[in-house]
């Protein structure tokens, strides 16, 4: 069996702790009461772990209560990935289980960043950074990515359209929008989508006065919010 095939089987957590070849890291009091609790772990059970900055590391339970535990990293399984690409998904907050949705599947399809916007037409105006930041991390240890994506506070349109240098905004009913599986991808890009009610036509203008952003059309129908978003990310990302 290869060393693939012989720790896929094993739980992948996210720690936030420097990662080196025998020295410890302590469990959160969630990720205790998980491997104690939830998987009857005992001391000595392997794990695999990764902070987003030193790869992929398998590591032993070394001690664990229902509250506490410590880990002891012991070999790198998978060095840091270094040639992801870039990429911000611009997007107005949408309903709670619509948001879960998009934040699991846009992590899953490899989004860096997500930047929440508010717009003219954003019902939502309000996120929960802290239950996001959870699915974030939820999802990176689910879909084996070695990168936690970035979760940026809520800010206007005008400012996001400012941060980034190629922004592809999709804009719906755009007939002279190229189909983003026309555009060549930059490694480095923001994807933007517009909220429920869709961009007003003065955001619209503005849009397309500013000189990072490229239109793009999702095709002929009008997708919503979450599906606009994983349809783009899929494009920029292939
Ligand atoms: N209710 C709005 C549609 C909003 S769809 C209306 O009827 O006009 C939400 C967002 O998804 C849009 O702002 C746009 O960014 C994106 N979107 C959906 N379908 C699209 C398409 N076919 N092309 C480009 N963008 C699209």
């Amino acid at each position: 069996m290869s060393d693939i095939d012989v720790h896929k089987k094993l739980p992948r957590i996210f720690v936030d702790a420097p990662i080196e070849e025998g020295v410890e890291i302590a469990l959160s009091a969630l990720q205790s009461h998980y491997f104690h609790n939830v998987m009857r772990k005992k001391n000595g059970a392997l794990i695999r772990i990764f902070n987003g900055r030193d790869g992929e590391w398998c590591a032993a339970i070394a001690e664990l209560s229902k509250k506490s535990g410590l880990l002891l990293p012991r070999q790198q399984i998978k060095p840091q990935d270094v040639t992801q690409k870039d990429i911000t998904l611009i997007f107005a907050p949408i309903k709670k289980n619509r948001l879960d949705f998009l934040v699991e599947k846009a992590v899953e399809l490899g989004v860096s960043q997500f930047q929440p916007i508010l717009t003219q037409n954003t019902e939502v105006r309000k996120l929960n950074a802290e239950r996001i930041a959870a699915q974030i991390i939820e999802a990176t240890e689910q879909c084996e990515r070695l990168n936690l994506p970035k979760l940026l506070p809520l800010c206007d349109l005008n400012k996001a359209l400012k941060a980034h240098s190629t922004i592809y905004g999709a804009i719906e009913r755009d007939e002279n929008a190229p189909h983003i599986q026309n555009i060549a991808p930059a490694d480095k890009c923001a994807l933007l989508i517009g909220p429920e009610g869709g961009f007003t036509a003065q955001e619209i203008d503005i849009m397309h006065s500013s000189p990072a952003l490229s239109p793009v059309s999702l095709g002929p129908r009008i997708l919503r919010a979450e599906t606009a978003a994983l349809y783009g990310l899929a494009y920029l990302n292939r």
